[in-house]
C-alpha cells in the first residue's frame, strides 16, 4: 500500500493512522459481510479523531461496495470541512464526493479535461486516490497515452491496478506494441504482475502474433505463480492458437484440470484460424461428451468450420443444437448461420434463416447479399441491397464485395461499374483490394482486358498477386499471350514462390503451342523447388467428410468409384460427350490426355456421392481450385444421366448442375 505523502498543513498520522492502515490491510483479504461492517465502523471512528490521510485512507474505498464507500465519503466530507477550517484552507470549495461522482458520470473527454483542471486546483491535487480515479476515467474513454502519463510522471507509486488498466486499454485499442512495452516498463519499475496483468497483456501478444513476447510473458506467468489461473491459461491458449502454435495450445488445454467454455473457445478459434476445421468440429464433439456447454462464440466457430468444409449436414445439426439449447441467436450467430448455409450450397436455407431473423442489421443483410453473390444470383443480391438501403441501413465495404461478386459472375459489366462508382461517391466506401479484384475478374471474364489492366494500373491501393492473377486468367481464357507476358513479371515480383502462377503461365504457353517456353517455366519451377498445389475435393456423406485427390485410390470404395466412372464414360459418349483435351497442358498423346482428365478429384467425389446416397439426394462437392472446362462438361452430363442435382463450390463460385445445365451458364 502506498505510504501517505501529505501537502502543507497536514499532520503526521500517528497511532490512529496506523490503526486505520490495519483496517485497510484487513480489507485486502477476502471479506465477509460481518467483518466488513465491523471494519467500516472502526474505520469511521478513527476518522473522527485524526486528519485524513487521503492517499492511504481512501484506498479502502477500492475494496468497498458502492453503498459503504458513499457512507465513508460523506463522513470524509464532514471531516474535511472541519479539517479545512482548522488549517485555514478556504480555497477548496468542492467536496471529494463531488469529484468522485463527477468522474463516474462524466460523459465526454472535454468534460473530463475540465474536471482534471478543477482537481489540479483543488485540495486533492496530490491525492493518489483521486488521481488514480482520474487516470482511470481517461482510460475508460480510451485514452491509454494519458493513462501512461499519469503512471510515469504524475502519480508517485501508482497502484498496480492502474498499470493493468492502461495495459488493457492499449490492447483493446489495437496498440499491441505499446501495451506489451508498458508491461515491460512495469516489471522494470519493480512491480509484480498479477493474473489480471497477464489476461490483459497476453491478448496484446496475440494481437501482434508475437510468439516471442508471448513466450516471455508465459515465463513470467510461471515465475509469478499464475499458471493455475484458468483465465490466464485461457489467454495463453488463445495466444498460441493465434500464433499458429497449436501443439502448445493443445497441451495447455489438455493439462487444464477443469475445462470450461472459454478455454474450449480459445482452442477452437485457433483451429479455425489454422484451417483445421475438422479439428474444430471434433473439439465441439469433445465438449459435448465432457458436458461443457457451448455459447454463441463456440457456435460461430462451429458454423464457420462447417461453412469452410461445406459440411451441410453437420451445419444443420449445429443449427438444431442452437435451437434445442435455447442459446438465443444474436446478430453474429444469425449471420454465421446464413453464411454457413450459403457456403454449403443451400442458399434456400440461408434465405429462410434471413427471413426468420427478427432484427436485421448490416451484418445480417451483408451475409445474405454475399450469399447470393457467390451463387451468381446477382438479381437477388441487388434487390436485397436496394431493400436494405430503403430500410435505412448503410452498406459497408463487405456488402459491396457481395454485390460486385454477383455482377462479376454474371458478366454485368455496366452494373458493376455503376455500383463501383456508387460505393465511393454515394456511400464513402473507398475501394479496397477485394473490390478491385471483383472488377478485374468481371472485366477480364467479359473480354475487356485492356480496361482491366488500366484499372489495375490506376488503383488507389497497391495491387496484390491475386489481382494480377485474375487478369492472367482472363488472358488465358481470351488467349491474349502478349498481355500475359506483360502480366507474369508483375505477379512474380509480388509472389515469386507460388507455383500456381508458374503453372498458369506454362498452361498459357502450352495453349499457344510454345513448348520451349513451357519447358522453361517447368525448369524454373524445379530450380526454385516450387510445388504445385494439389487439387482436392470434399464431399459429406451421412455427416462424414470424404476427401479425394486426383487419381486418388486410397478410398475404401475406390474400385467401385473407378468402375462407375468407366461405365458413365460410355453412356456419355452415346449422349455426345467429346473430351476437351485442350485443358491438358502436357505434350502427350490424346489417349493419355483423356486419361489424365478423367480422374480429377471432383469426379471421384461425385461418383462416390452417387454410389453412397439415395436417388434424389442433392450432392454437394467442395473443390479447392477452379473446376476445369472438361469436368464442368462431364458434371453436366452426369447430372442428366444419373438424375442428380449436383452443387459444386470451386475456388471462385458455386455451380448448380441439374438436367444437363449449370447455373453459371458456362460463364465462370
Ligand atoms: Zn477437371
Ligand atoms: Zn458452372
Amino acid at each position: 500500500m502506498t505510504e501517505g505523502k501529505h501537502g502543507d498543513g497536514q499532520m503526521a498520522i500517528g497511532m490512529i493512522g496506523e490503526m486505520r492502515r490495519q483496517t485497510i490491510k484487513r480489507f485486502q483479504a477476502p471479506i465477509d459481510s460481518l467483518r466488513l461492517s465491523i471494519s467500516v465502523s472502526s474505520f469511521s471512528s478513527t476518522l473522527r479523531r485524526s486528519p485524513i490521510d487521503y492517499d492511504g485512507d481512501l484506498a479502502i474505498l477500492h475494496c468497498l461496495p458502492p453503498k459503504q464507500s458513499y457512507t465513508i465519503i460523506d463522513q470524509l466530507h464532514l471531516h474535511q470541512n472541519a479539517s479545512m477550517a482548522e488549517h485555514n484552507l478556504s480555497t477548496m470549495t468542492k467536496p471529494l464526493n463531488f469529484y468522485i461522482s463527477s468522474l463516474q458520470t462524466c460523459i465526454s473527454v472535454d468534460h473530463l479535461h475540465q474536471l482534471h483542471a478543477q482537481i489540479l486546483n483543488s485540495y486533492f491535487s496530490n491525492s493518489v486516490f483521486l488521481l488514480t480515479r482520474l487516470a482511470h476515467a481517461y482510460l475508460k474513454f480510451g485514452c491509454p497515452t494519458v493513462g501512461q502519463r499519469f503512471i510515469i510522471s504524475i502519480i508517485k507509486n501508482p497502484p498496480l491496478f492502474l498499470w493493468n488498466e492502461t495495459i488493457k486499454c492499449y490492447a483493446r485499442k489495437g496498440c499491441y506494441r505499446e501495451s506489451i512495452d508498458l508491461y515491460y516498463d512495469m516489471l522494470r519499475s519493480g512491480y509484480k504482475p498479477n493474473a489480471f496483468t497477464f489476461t490483459f497483456v497476453l491478448p496484446a501478444c496475440a494481437g501482434l502474433k508475437s510468439v516471442a513476447d508471448g513466450r516471455r510473458v508465459h515465463d513470467d506467468v510461471l515465475l509469478f505463480g499464475c499458471e493455475c489461473n484458468e483465465f490466464v491459461i485461457t489467454a495463453l491458449i488463445d495466444l498460441y492458437g493465434k500464433c499458429g502454435e497449436l501443439g502448445v495450445a493443445r497441451q495447455l488445454f489438455d493439462e487444464m484440470p477443469v475445462k470450461k467454455t472459454a478455454s474450449c473457445n480459445a482452442l477452437m478459434a485457433g483451429l479455425v484460424l489454422a484451417d483445421k476445421f475438422d479439428g474444430a468440429l471434433s473439439l465441439f464433439n469433445e465438449m459435448n461428451n465432457l458436458g461443457i456447454k457451448g455459447d454463441t462464440m463456440t457456435m460461430v466457430s462451429v458454423l464457420q468450420s462447417c461453412a469452410s468444409l461445406g459440411a451441410l449436414q453437420q451445419g444443420r445439426w449445429a443449427h438444431d443444437h442452437i435451437i434445442r439449447t435455447r442459446m438465443g441467436i444474436n446478430l453474429y450467430l444469425g449471420a454465421a448461420l446464413i453464411n454457413m448455409y450459403a457456403r454449403c450450397g443451400s442458399i434456400e436455407e440461408a434465405r429462410q434463416v434471413f427471413d426468420k431473423t427478427p432484427r436485421k442489421d448490416i451484418v445480417t443483410w451483408t451475409a445474405i447479399i454475399c450469399g447470393y453473390g457467390m451463387h451468381g444470383l446477382a438479381h437477388f443480391s441487388e434487390s436485397l441491397f436496394l431493400q436494405m438501403i430503403s430500410n435505412g441501413l448503410r452498406p459497408d465495404a463487405v456488402t459491396f464485395v457481395g454485390v460486385l461478386t454477383g455482377f462479376s459472375h454474371n458478366g454485368l459489366v455496366e452494373k458493376g461499374w455503376c455500383y463501383f462508382h456508387k460505393m465511393r461517391d454515394e456511400f464513402g466506401v473507398k475501394p479496397a483490394l477485394e473490390h478491385y479484384s471483383c472488377m478485374v475478374d468481371m472485366l477480364g471474364r467479359a473480354g475487356q482486358l485492356k480496361q482491366a489492366e488500366e484499372l489495375i494500373r490506376k488503383m488507389y491501393v497497391k495491387p496484390d498477386s491475386k489481382i494480377w492473377g485474375g487478369l492472367l486468367n482472363a488472358c488465358k481464357i481470351h488467349k491474349n499471350f502478349k498481355m500475359a507476358e506483360r502480366v507474369v513479371p508483375e505477379i512474380l515480383k509480388l509472389d515469386p514462390t507460388n507455383a500456381g502462377w508458374h503453372v498458369l503461365m506454362a498452361n498459357i504457353y502450352a495453349t499457344s503451342g510454345k513448348w520451349d517456353q513451357v519447358a522453361k517455366m517447368r525448369r524454373n519451377m524445379k530450380e526454385k523447388k516450387l510445388e504445385k498445389q494439389p487439387g482436392w475435393s470434399l464431399i459429406e456423406v451421412t455427416g462424414q467428410i470424404h476427401t479425394f485427390l486426383a487419381f486418388d485410390q486410397s478410398h475404401k470404395m475406390s474400385k467401385e468409384i473407378y468402375k462407375y466412372l468407366e461405365d458413365i464414360k460410355e453412356k456419355m459418349r452415346v449422349e455426345g460427350y467429346v473430351p476437351e483435351l485442350d485443358v491438358v497442358f502436357e505434350k502427350v498423346d490424346e489417349e493419355t490426355k483423356e486419361e489424365m482428365l478423367f480422374y480429377h478429384s471432383e469426379r471421384l467425389a461425385i461418383a462416390f456421392g452417387i454410389l453412397s446416397t439415395s436417388n434424389g439426394d442433392v450432392l454437394r462437392v467442395m473443390k479447392n481450385l477452379r473446376v476445369c472446362v472438361d469436368c464442368h462438361n462431364v458434371i453436366k452430363f452426369i447430372s442428366r444421366i444419373a438424375y442428380r442435382e449436383i452443387v459444386v463450390r470451386d475456388a471462385k463460385r458455386f455451380h448448380h448442375f441439374k438436367d444437363g445445365v449449370c447455373s453459371c451458364g458456362d460463364y465462370w
